[in-house]
């Protein structure tokens, strides 16, 4: 038996100062240890919770694991604090098939050191034109469905998508929200930064389109539409309204878009090239307080590794992405510093999401050993990482508040040494 002791375990009443005790894959006590110890943690005036779950990751295997592969993907993972990766599936090949998503499964069950939530494409190859078999893979357990990288414009297709995804029970049809016609070309926010530096820009009006559209066909069908990485203010009340309405919708928005914006993007660090683009300081506060608020549902990483002769090659020509998983939390943590904050947004709300069982339930009696001690008060910065890519905007930047340890199904998974 391994205790967690002296920690502030964030439980169903919330946080409370008490010791967490866990045998074989299983919280089985929360206060007086039950039995005999084998190993005893002192988490003195840290948080004890359920392990983060990641709705949007991209290992990069198979395919690219030169930049990333389901070893080093999960390793990072688990230094973050995360014992659940959703691995969206622009892989090579796409993952659109149940055999694919097997292999995936197979493997990961073999290296990797947390779960892999394989995500299905929605249409066959990711290339918008053919429906995959949803129900199939739906069979096979995939919950999360999305094209990533590439937002399904054909109406017909993300129709027929949606009608079939209503009727298939936690079935979740996920979006990069970018219209490609808005999008074409862009490398940052389109606003007197990009005219001034002379950058193609993508406006936020390619995000609202794009959200907006799905958003009626989701109405439609009864489908349970999910946004991803949303990026501004007005993507926003499109949703709120929604939902008002009874729309079924889940948002995620990144680290990277809740501290960062077109303010910081004079010097062109590669580093602060993704999709969707940064934006203004009025849409950065926008989302950190539609997160606060609940309007935002979870934090999602879209850990996207490049190696440095990758990134390192010009603002334009630069691969887009950043890596997320090993900062994610500090992030969230700097927010708000709220364990409900810090635990809804990234377990509790991405678990229900992503449909997957044993994450995200407040720690007591008889919950799954699936979790992350967080010391709020640790001041670090980011040197280097277990992914194998660095792409990061928070290397050589302080964050305040750290995973201490992970815990998979009871096994210590991650442990920072002070
Ligand atoms: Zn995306």
């Amino acid at each position: 038996m391994i205790g967690l002791v002296n920690g502030v375990v964030w439980g169903p009443g919330g946080p409370v100062r008490s010791d967490v005790w866990v045998e074989g894959d299983t919280v089985v006590a929360v206060g007086a240890a039950p039995g005999p110890v084998e190993e005893v943690r002192d988490v003195t005036g840290m948080l004890v919770g359920p392990g983060f779950v990641d709705l949007h990751a991209h290992l990069r295997d198979p395919g690219q694991t030169w930049k990333e592969d389901l070893v080093s993907g999960t390793r990072a993972a688990a230094a973050g604090g995360f014992t659940a990766v959703v691995a969206m599936p622009n892989t090579t090949p796409a993952t659109d098939t149940v055999d694919l998503v097997e292999d995936m499964r197979r493997r990961a069950g073999l290296e990797a050191v947390v779960l892999v939530v394989p995500a299905a494409a929605l249409t066959v190859r990711r290339e918008g034109k053919e429906p995959v078999d949803l129900e199939a893979l739906h069979g096979a357990g995939v919950r999360v469905f999305t094209d990533d990288g590439d937002w399904v414009s054909d109406d017909a297709v993300i129709e027929e998508l949606m009608m079939a995804a209503a009727r298939l029970p936690g079935a979740v049809i996920a979006q990069h929200a970018e219209e490609p016609v808005l999008s074409a070309g862009g490398h940052m926010h389109e606003g007197e930064l990009s005219r001034r530096l002379g950058v193609a820009g993508i406006p936020p009006a390619a995000e609202h389109e794009a959200v907006a559209r799905d958003l009626l066909i989701a109405a439609a069908t009864g489908a349970t539409y999910h946004v991803q990485h949303v990026s501004s203010a007005s993507t926003l009340d499109l949703v709120a309204e929604a939902r008002e309405r009874g729309v079924r919708v889940t948002v995620e928005v990144t680290p990277h878009h809740l501290d960062f914006d077109t303010g910081d993007l004079e010097s062109l660090d590669p580093n602060l090239k993704m999709y969707p683009p940064l934006r203004e300081p009025g849409d950065r506060i926008a989302l950190r307080e539609a997160l606060v608020a609940g309007l935002i549902d979870a934090v999602a990483t879209d850990h996207a590794p490049h190696l440095a002769g990758e990134k390192e090659v010009g603002f334009a020509d630069s691969a887009r992405g950043v890596i997320g998983l090993e900062t994610a939390a500090s992030v969230v943590w700097g927010v708000g510093q709220d364990p409900d904050l810090l635990f809804g947004s990234l377990s509790a709300r991405p678990a229900r999401i992503a449909g997957v069982g044993r994450h995200g339930h407040p720690v007591e009696p008889g919950s799954p050993a699936n979790l992350v001690v967080f010391d709020p008060d640790r001041r670090w910065t980011p040197q280097q990482f277990h992914s194998r890519s660095a792409n990061s905007p928070y290397l050589g930047r302080e964050l305040t508040g750290r995973v201490a340890l992970t815990l998979y199904e009871g096994s210590i998974v991650h442990e920072e040494t002070p």
